[in-house]
């Protein structure tokens, strides 16, 4: 009796897990141009002594630039980024970590039913049962 309820309950859980993947996949295929990395500001020193960013009271630096750095394969890249590109750059900034959160409970999701599917205790007996009727 015990075994059947929970057999019903693992049986439910892997339904509910299924329809939350399910979701994450619509959600993950809607996402729109992406990209990795973060977008920095700077001020740069050109080293013209003559220049106003050398003058020794109030220098003004040139500026601003932005440089756009990421990590893809183990290989560090740093690009400077048009200021009129910036705010688009910057959106394909936050899709790219709604992608990564999104694989991420993927992920979760997919372990969570691994358990149920291959290590908890009604897994075991589904395949003690498969393998005598086999
Ligand atoms: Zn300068």
């Amino acid at each position: 009796m015990l075994y059947i309820i929970s057999a019903m309950n693992t049986k439910r859980s892997l339904r509910q897990l299924e329809r939350q993947i399910g979701a994450l996949q619509e959600k993950l295929c809607a996402l729109g141009p992406m990209h990795p990395g973060s977008v920095s500001r700077q001020y740069q020193v050109c080293g013209n002594p003559a220049c106003r960013c050398m003058h020794p009271q109030r220098p003004q630096r040139h500026g601003p630039y932005y440089k756009l750095a990421y990590v893809h394969r183990g290989k560090p890249t740093c690009r400077f980024v048009r200021a009129d590109c910036v705010a688009e750059l910057k959106q394909r900034l936050r899709v790219y970590k709604t992608f990564r959160a999104l694989m991420d409970r993927w992920i979760e999701l997919s372990i969570q039913r691994g358990v149920i599917e291959y290590f908890s205790p009604a897994a075991r007996k589904t395949a003690v049962r498969k393998a005598r009727s086999s």
